[in-house]
C-alpha cells in the first residue's frame, strides 16, 4: 500500500488529471488517472501540484529584525548598512536562532523547503555562524539550509588588515558553512574587489565548496566583477558551481560590453540569482528621472542558456521592512520589473522560484518525477500563471510525504443580490487547459 496518493493533479508542465504516489518519502510513480490504496488520499480537484519553493538567496541572521534598534527611516541601502553595524553589536545568539526558527515557521507554511542564506562573516565572534548552523540543524526535518560565508563589510576591509575577515571567513567554513560568499563591489577599489573573487575563488576551489557571491550589486555601469568571477571560474574549472548575485550593474552596462560578457558567462556556467523585490527598490537610488530598475538582464541571460533563478534576499530587516517568505511575490516582482509578460516568460518567472533555483542551490532529488523527494506544495491555482497572479494559497504542504503545513483556500463569501455566494478571483481559465 501506497503511503500517500495524489489525484486530480495539474502539474506546472501542464499535465492534468495526474496521480502522484508517493512511498517511503519518495515518488514513485507520476502518471494520469492512477488509483491506488494508500494511507492517505489527497485529491487536487484540478489544483496544481508544483515542487516545493527554493530560495536561493537569503539573510537569515538579518531576518525579522525590523525595528532594531531602530527602524531605516530613509528605506536606503546606506541607511540598512549602517543600520546593520548598529545592531551586529547588540545581536545574542538566542535571538538570533529564535527569529530564524519564525522565519523558517512562515517558510514551511508558504511552501519553502530550501533557503540558501548568506551570513556574515566579519564578526569575530562568528555569532551569527555559530546561530545559523544551530538552526540548519534544527529546521534539516523541514527545511534544507545552506548558509554561504558572506563578508559583509569587504573581505579585504579588515580594520586589522586584509588578512582578517578573510581568516574569519575560513573558520566559518572551517565550522561546516557550505558556500564560500564575497561583495567585490564593496571592497575598497576595483583592483582589491577583482583580488578578492580570485582569492575567493581560489579557496572554493581547494576546499572543493560552491561560490555565490554579491556581485557588482550597484548601479556603476563600470563595475566588471561579474567578467572576473566568468573568468576565475573557467581558471580554476569551476563551473557550474558559481553564482553571481544580484548582478545590478549590469543593468547600465554598455550594450556592447553586455554583448560580450553574456558569452562568457555563459561558456562558464555561471548561475545567476537576481532579487527583484530589493533590486528595484534599493537600486537607482542617485537618478532623478528617467530612474533605472536595478534588475539584471534577466530575459537575455536566459536566452543565453544561462540559469537564472530568483531570491528574495530580505525579509523585515534593515533593508526592507516588508515580505512574507512568499517566493510567488518575488517572482511576480520579477516578472513585472523584467517586462517578462510572454507566455513562455511568465513560466519561466515561476520556474525562477522552483526548478532554477533548486539547480542553483544544487539540491539532489528536486522535482516531480519518479526516485524524487515527495517534497511538493498544493496551490490554489490551476497554472503557473494562475499562482503567480493570486500568489495562490499552499493548501497543502508535503515534506518526504507527509502534510506539514496547511491553509485554508482564500474564498470570499458574499451577500450581493442576484450575484454567487462565493468569489475566489479564479477566473477565465484559458481554452484547452
Ligand atoms: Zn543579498
Amino acid at each position: 500500500m501506497l503511503d500517500l496518493l495524489i489525484t486530480r493533479a495539474t502539474l506546472p508542465d501542464g499535465r492534468s488529471n495526474m496521480s502522484v504516489a508517493v512511498q517511503a518519502g519518495r515518488i514513485t510513480e507520476v502518471t494520469q488517472g492512477l488509483q491506488a490504496p494508500a494511507h492517505e488520499i489527497v485529491d487536487a480537484q484540478g489544483m496544481l501540484l508544483s515542487s516545493h519553493f527554493v530560495d536561493p538567496h537569503f539573510h537569515m541572521d538579518a531576518t525579522l529584525s525590523y525595528g532594531l534598534p531602530r527602524v531605516n527611516q530613509s528605506g536606503t541601502l546606506l541607511e540598512g548598512i549602517a543600520l546593520w553595524g548598529e545592531l551586529k553589536p547588540l545581536l545574542t545568539q538566542e535571538a538570533l536562532v529564535e527569529r530564524a526558527l519564525a522565519y523558517c515557521d512562515g517558510a514551511v507554511a508558504k511552501g519553502l523547503l530550501a533557503i540558501r542564506s548568506h551570513v556574515d562573516v566579519c564578526d569575530p565572534r562568528l555569532l551569527a555562524v555559530d546561530a545559523l548552523l544551530e538552526v540548519k540543524k534544527q529546521v534539516a526535518p523541514y527545511i534544507e539550509l545552506q548558509l554561504v560565508a558572506f563578508p559583509q563589510d569587504g573581505v579585504l576591509r579588515g580594520p586589522r588588515g586584509p588578512q582578517q575577515h578573510l581568516d574569519t571567513l575560513k573558520r566559518a567554513l572551517d565550522k561546516g558553512v557550505d558556500v564560500v560568499g564575497g561583495i567585490p563591489h564593496f571592497e575598497r577599489t576595483m583592483a582589491d574587489g577583482a583580488l578578492s573573487v580570485k582569492l575567493l575563488c581560489e579557496l572554493a576551489a581547494e576546499r572543493g565548496l560552491p561560490v555565490d557571491m554579491h556581485c557588482d550589486e550597484s548601479d556603476d555601469p563600470h563595475s566588471r566583477h561579474v567578467e572576473t568571477l566568468a573568468f576565475e571560474t573557467q581558471r580554476l574549472g569551476l563551473q557550474g558551481r558559481v553564482t553571481g548575485s544580484h548582478l545590478t550593474s549590469m543593468h547600465s552596462m554598455d550594450n556592447y560590453y553586455v554583448s560580450k560578457l553574456i558569452p562568457l558567462m555563459a561558456e562558464a556556467q555561471l548561475h545567476v540569482v537576481a532579487n527583484p523585490l530589493i533590486n528595484i527598490t534599493l537600486q537607482g537610488r542617485h537618478d532623478s528621472y528617467p530612474k533605472r530598475r536595478g534588475m539584471t538582464r534577466v530575459p537575455e541571460l536566459l536566452a543565453a542558456g544561462i540559469n537564472v533563478a530568483f531570491g528574495h534576499d530580505c525579509v523585515m530587516d534593515p533593508w526592507y521592512a516588508l515580505g512574507s517568505g512568499d517566493m510567488l511575490e518575488v517572482a511576480h516582482m520579477g516578472l513585472h520589473v523584467g517586462q517578462m509578460t510572454s507566455q513562455t516568460a511568465m513560466r519561466q518567472c515561476f520556474d525562477a522560484v522552483t526548478v532554477n533555483a533548486a539547480r542553483v542551490m544544487g539540491l539532489q532529488g528536486y522535482g516531480l518525477q519518479a526516485g524524487c523527494k515527495a517534497d511538493f506544495v498544493l496551490l490554489q491555482a490551476r497554472d503557473p500563471v494562475e499562482a503567480i497572479r493570486l500568489r495562490a494559497t499552499r493548501l497543502q504542504v508535503f515534506k518526504a510525504g507527509r502534510l506539514i503545513a496547511q491553509t485554508p483556500a482564500a474564498t470570499s463569501s458574499l451577500n450581493l443580490p442576484g450575484r454567487p455566494a462565493q468569489t475566489s478571483w479564479m477566473h477565465g481559465r484559458p481554452a484547452g487547459t
